[in-house]
């Protein structure tokens, strides 16, 4: 079976070793509209070489098959010539390891239709949203923040992102120079290494949970969110979700369904 490549990488930004951004158009047709917080598959042969950083691997893939993941897009929607992605590496993974080993130039496989239900379109227009992340899961967070700045912001929005090193924070420049132009939206970086740091951190310490319940998110806001304005989106560590969904839980947030309405919206990587 002939495998089809039908996009290129056009750009790739190394954030650290483990962490970059991946902009790839599509190779003779044309990027379907999508909604800011949706998800497409990127794939690569099983034949394609894995980075030199990853770890051998324990199984042979068919080299005349697509490896396929599904990646949020973290590009505005108004950027319709191109998608970026924020990828980490899974030193073991089957997939990440060849997209790492991709340049600029190189083909691989991108999804013809994008899915997903992780969108700010279930978010009455008079409700605050509070983005929660850790590592890559603010890709989506992303889309939605520059198509909205794109378009006009439409609600007041947190993003809460938290990650080991201040190094892992991919989009902390642009996230604060959004903020430092917006009053609507607020940007709370937080890190759970900070003895680590070669230049003392004078940010946020321990993780996106305590953003929550210590008061930070409060101070930015100036209120406390409850399930009357606010809704909140999940999305990355599982284990962050599970808290997250437990603290809610007891300030009377309740998870979304398309059957149950409610105001926790999750993306589990
Ligand atoms: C809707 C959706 C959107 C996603 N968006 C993104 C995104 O924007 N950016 C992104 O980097 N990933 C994203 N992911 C995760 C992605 O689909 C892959 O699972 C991930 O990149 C690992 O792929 P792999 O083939 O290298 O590893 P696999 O071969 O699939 O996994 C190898 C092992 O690593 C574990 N593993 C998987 N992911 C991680 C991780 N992040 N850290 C540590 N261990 C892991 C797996 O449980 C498995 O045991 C998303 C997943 C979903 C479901």
């Amino acid at each position: 079976m002939e495998i089809k490549l039908n996009a290129t990488v056009i750009q790739r930004i190394e954030i650290t070793p483990d962490l970059i951004k991946l902009r790839v158009i599509p190779r003779g047709w044309d990027l379907p509209v999508f909604t800011p917080g949706q998800w497409a598959m990127l794939g690569m042969p099983g034949s394609a070489a894995r980075c030199a950083s990853a770890d051998p691997e324990m199984k042979d893939h068919d080299t005349e098959s697509i490896i396929r993941r599904a990646y949020s897009i973290a590009s505005s929607s108004k950027a319709n010539e191109y998608l970026e992605f924020y990828i980490g590496l899974v030193r073991s993974g089957a997939l990440t390891p060849r997209l790492f080993n991709l340049r600029l130039g190189d083909e691989m496989w991108l999804s013809p239709k994008f899915s997903g239900m992780f969108t700010l379109s279930q978010v009455p227009n008079k409700f605050n949203a509070v983005l929660i992340a850790t590592g890559t899961g603010v890709s989506p967070y992303m889309s939605m923040i520059r198509t909205e700045a794109a378009e006009g912001i439409r609600h007041r929005f947190a993003i809460i992102h938290g990650a080991r090193h201040s190094c892992d924070l991919g989009y902390h420049s642009e996230l604060t120079t959004l903020s430092d132009v917006s009053n609507v939206l607020a940007y709370l970086p937080i890190i759970s290494r900070a003895e680590d740091e070669p230049v003392p951190w004078k940010g946020l310490e321990g993780f996106v949970q305590n953003v929550w319940t210590n008061g930070a998110l409060d101070k930015a806001w100036g209120i406390h969110p409850t399930p009357e304005d606010t809704h909140v989106f999940l999305c990355g560590n599982p284990h962050m979700v599970d808290d997250m969904i437990e603290i809610l839980g007891r300030e009377g947030f309740r998870r979304h369904s398309s059957k149950n309405p409610g105001q926790i919206h999750v993306e589990q990587y």
